[in-house]
């Protein structure tokens, strides 16, 4: 999961990128922190910052403006829809956040409404860019996006539980005190309260980690490890609660999934997109996506226990039943 981007040197802008434009659309807490990851990752020649809100993404701007000196000489700017043109991807932060005890889900009609108003609005400008959608209840409003967009499948791309899993292989790192670089283990589903994590296929350094502890000479813990899914299933409330938002973690998530998407790496990430889970048809969840220059393709079928597959499809089927509510609603004034 590492942003090797941000490691590059100073001006290692590759070729291909310096022609790269990049629009951040709703630019709080997440938007502005991931135009900041993208800004120090030298990963587009301009970034385009638009909110309802004009005065902050002129701020923003302005802001992130003069860490460019200290960065890349990418140009960051506030617009409007119409900027959009051209862009590679756009990112979507835009809607309200969850309160302090609110779960993701007590955001979906609001921010289905905001969704209702934006999404026609990038398409009209950007009707061939890639649509990276990180405002929550996210795997429904990746399906949102789908739907109001008219987009293929593979353009239409949520963060689902890219966050999640590097929370995971954190917690899991740092319970065996190993870097989470070298732990392999995945969460997928919904991103909120009925992911899984994927036990049976979870490693570290290709050994599954009952091996890893009886060649480690440690206990096997259950338990710990179930307080380490705990902890990430818990994550953001607990963050929330502290801080009143989340935005580093999914910053990093957001500029590390732009980055593969601009450097065509083909590397397989946790994201969410509309498709068929566990049988389950027509919803939007994650599971390891190989993430490309053209966008998001299923291209294995994850083999679970059968545990974790009916996880899996209690997880979609959660998912089906909000969009079940939600879906009369997309049709509503659009002429869909
Ligand atoms: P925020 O309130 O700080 O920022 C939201 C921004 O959206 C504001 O600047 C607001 O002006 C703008 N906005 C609202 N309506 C708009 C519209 N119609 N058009 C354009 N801009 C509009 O919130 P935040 O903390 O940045 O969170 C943004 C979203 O990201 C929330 O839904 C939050 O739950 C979600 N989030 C997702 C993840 C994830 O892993 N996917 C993690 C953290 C937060």
């Amino acid at each position: 999961m590492a942003t090797s981007a941000m490691k590059a040197p100073k001006g290692a802008i590759h070729e291909a990128l310096k022609a790269v434009k990049i629009a951040v659309v709703g630019t709080g807490n997440v938007g502005s922190s991931t135009a900041y990851g993208l800004l120090l990752g030298g990963l587009a020649a301009e970034i385009v910052l638009v909110d309802i809100n004009k005065p902050r993404a002129e701020g923003e701007a302005m802001d992130l403006s003069h860490a460019s000196p200290f960065s890349h000489a990418t140009r960051v700017r506030a617009g409007g829809y119409q900027d959009c043109a051209g862009a590679s991807v756009v990112v979507i932060a835009a809607g309200i956040n969850q309160k302090p005890g609110q779960s993701r889900m007590d955001l979906v009609h609001a921010n289905v409404a905001i969704f209702k108003t934006i999404i026609p609005e990038i398409v009209r400008y950007a009707p061939d860019t890639i649509l990276l959608v990180a405002t929550n209840p996210v795997d429904i409003l990746t399906y949102v996006t789908w739907k109001l967009s008219g987009f293929p499948t593979h353009r239409v791309i949520g963060s689902g539980t890219a966050l999640d899993t590097a929370r995971f292989r954190f917690e899991i790192g740092r319970y065996y005190g190993v870097n989470p670089e070298s732990v392999h283990a995945d969460i997928i589903g919904e991103h909120g309260d009925t992911e899984l994590p994927v036990w049976s296929l979870s490693s570290i350094s290709g050994m599954h980690l009952p091996d890893y502890c009886r060649h480690a000479g440690i206990q096997y813990d259950q338990k710990a490890l179930t307080t380490c899914f705990t902890n990430t299933k818990n994550a953001a409330y607990e963050i929330i609660k502290r801080k009143g938002w989340t935005n580093y973690g999914v910053a990093t998530a957001l500029t590390r999934i732009v980055e593969t998407i601009l450097r065509d790496e083909d590397t397989l990430l946790p994201v969410s997109m509309v498709g068929k889970f566990a049988g389950v048809e027509g919803v939007a969840l994650s599971v390891p996506c190989k993430v490309t220059r053209l966008g998001v393709f299923h291209t294995f079928t994850l083999k679970l226990s059968p545990e974790e597959e009916s996880e899996l499809r209690m997880s979609a089927e959660s998912l089906k039943l909000v969009l079940k509510q939600v879906e009369p609603h997309l049709t509503q004034g659009l002429g869909l």
